[in-house]
């Protein structure tokens, strides 16, 4: 009995774990910082062929837990993004151009100030 030209099937699907490593940048972090580095997609869309072999996943809205402590995880990846978004929010241009009420000085002030001409006490807004 020859097993010549027979393949192993269970080698014909192998996962595909450099595409999952790479499919995007991520940094998960337990929230609970318990040191886990495992964690769970809550809302993964995984794609299989006919067969049910593993192809493809994609996450369909960000949200993980922690597989140690089961503390809710989240993507530090996409941190940065978020907190530039809210310093801009808080960034709000505060330059105005005032007349002092003493010496009618027109006088650039971004914070409460004095006039550099006489000194009197400027207030923004
Ligand atoms: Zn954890
Ligand atoms: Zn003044």
């Amino acid at each position: 009995m020859g097993r010549m030209g027979a393949e192993d099937p269970s080698t014909a699907f192998r996962p595909r774990l450099l595409d999952l490593v790479t499919f995007q940048l991520m940094l998960l972090m337990c929230s609970a910082s318990c040191g886990g580095r495992l964690f769970r997609a809550l809302f993964a869309e995984v794609e299989l062929d006919s067969g049910g072999a593993y192809m493809d996943f994609r996450v369909s809205q960000p949200g993980y837990v922690c597989l140690n402590c089961g503390a809710p995880a989240f993507d530090l990846g996409e941190v940065p993004g978020e907190m530039a978004a809210e310093a801009e929010a808080d960034e709000v241009p505060a330059a105005t151009d005032i007349l002092c009420p003493v010496c009618e000085t027109l006088v650039r002030v971004e914070a409460d100030m004095e006039c550099p001409n006489c000194g009197a006490p400027l207030e923004v807004g």
